[in-house]
């Protein structure tokens, strides 16, 4: 890296950039087992402990936490799903992914997860953790001796930290991406051409389950996060505004797209988070070159269809450490060698699920018969035969995906 004059230098083994669910669990496990790492991210500890996205863990990728020392009462306490609702022209459709593939989803916001990692890394174990910073760079990737810059909010100080690795944990906004692409790598992306509303309401949940409404006026769901918070999605135009979605107009399309002939009526709540999401998934391949490794949504974006996302990011993290763990421990770099492949395996299966849950979703909205009359088909299928629900499943649950 060509120093720029008033740099202040630094040395570590591996620096992470980004402090979301993937970043956060590698250093965890990087300091638990001795390695040292800094790590970076642009916001403040009190924003990332209060982000709320995601909320459904897969019992693998607990179990997995769980092994490493990781996941605490709160996640281990949390409440269990074992099956989700569709609704379509009033009827009500099952399926009980619990019970056909043994496995269940851990309900547990993100930002619950997000507080426990810091708290466990930073608080706990002492970890290198800086919140805040700003123009952060990478350099030298594809050399011995990578290196990140960044400036100190405190000081206003540039500095940079010559590492052995870089980890590119920084989500889909981050700057690891596009160093990974300005290499070579491929950006291979799906435009589902609709928008979600995504919705969180001072409101308990409605069902014991998600439900997901199917409608010719769009694609709506139901989704628990806690007692007292439920996340809900609508269906609207890509690029459309959040303040064409007033109060009223949000709970009546809830209620009509939701609705069902022996469904219970909707909980109603003040709106506290209300943004419009671009329905797109993208994969980065590969994950690797030289010596930066992405993970999470850096990596790859599949749209909160299925309650993908923080599960792969979780599954990257966990593969990540323990390539370099056996790094640092003997030298091994096999692991570390096939990171991007091991990923990508589950990465491709997840996205091929999540294309085809999307047009049961999607279908019945798109104006076309053809993709309405699949995607009843698609329903009928997996709640009715028990051998094609099992199959799905797995998938769904995340445990028959890693091949
Ligand atoms: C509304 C919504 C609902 C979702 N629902 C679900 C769900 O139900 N289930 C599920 O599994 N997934 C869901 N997801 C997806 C899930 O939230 C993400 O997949 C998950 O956050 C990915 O974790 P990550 O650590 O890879 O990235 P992130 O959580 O995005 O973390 C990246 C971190 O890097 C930081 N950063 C960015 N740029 C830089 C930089 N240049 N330098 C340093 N730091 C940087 C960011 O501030 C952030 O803290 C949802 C997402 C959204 C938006």
């Amino acid at each position: 890296m060509e120093a720029r004059a008033g740099t202040v230098g630094e040395r570590t083994g591996v620096v992470i950039v980004g402090a979301g669910p993937a970043g956060l669990t590698l250093a965890n496990l990087l300091r638990a087992g001795g390695v040292d790492c800094v790590l970076l991210e642009t916001e403040s500890r009190e924003f990332i402990e209060q982000r709320p996205r995601a909320g459904f863990l897969e019992e693998w990728v607990v179990r997995g936490l769980e092994r490493r020392g990781l996941a605490g009462p709160g996640l281990l306490g949390a409440q269990a799903h074992g099956d989700c609702e569709f609704r379509l022209e009033g009827e009500q459709h099952v399926f009980r992914y619990g019970e056909l593939s043994g496995h269940r989803h851990f309900v547990y916001p993100q930002q619950l997860l997000v507080t426990d990692l810091v708290r466990a890394y930073a608080d706990g174990a002492g970890g290198d953790v800086r919140f805040g910073v700003r123009d952060v760079a990478l350099h030298g990737i594809g050399t011995d001796a990578p290196a990140v810059s960044f400036t100190d909010p405190r000081t206003g100080q540039h500095r940079s930290v010559t590492c052995d690795f870089v980890a590119g944990c920084d989500g889909a906004r981050g700057v690891s991406r596009k160093a990974m692409t300005e290499h070579g790598a491929g950006v291979f992306r799906h435009d589902f051409g609709v928008g979600w509303l995504a919705l969180l309401a001072e409101a308990p949940p409605s069902a014991q389950r998600v439900v997901f409404g199917l409608h010719s006026r769009g694609f709506a769901a139901h989704m628990a996060r806690s007692p007292e918070v439920t996340r809900y999605y609508l269906e609207c135009p890509p690029g459309d505004s959040p303040e064409n979605w007033p109060h009223e107009r949000v709970w009546s399309e809830l209620r009509l797209r939701l609705g069902a002939h022996d469904a219970t009526p909707l909980n109603e709540g003040a709106l506290i988070e209300r943004r419009v999401l671009d329905m797109h998934n993208y994969v980065v391949e590969p994950m690797s070159y030289g010596r930066l490794h992405l993970a999470g949504d850096a990596a790859h974006l599949v749209a909160p269809v299925a309650a993908k996302g923080m599960n792969l990011a979780l599954n990257d993290a966990l593969l990540l450490a323990d390539a370099f763990l056996a790094h640092y421990a003997d030298g091994d770099d096999g692991a570390l060698n096939g990171y991007s492949e091991t990923c990508l395996r589950r990465v491709w299966q997840y996205q091929e699920f999540n294309q085809w849950v999307s047009e049961i979703l999607h279908g019945p909205s798109s104006g076309d018969p053809f993709r309405a009359g699949v995607a009843a088909a698609r329903l009928r299928r997996m709640t009715r035969s028990e051998r094609a629900g099992t199959a799905l499943a797995g998938l769904y649950i995340g445990s028959d995906a890693d091949h």
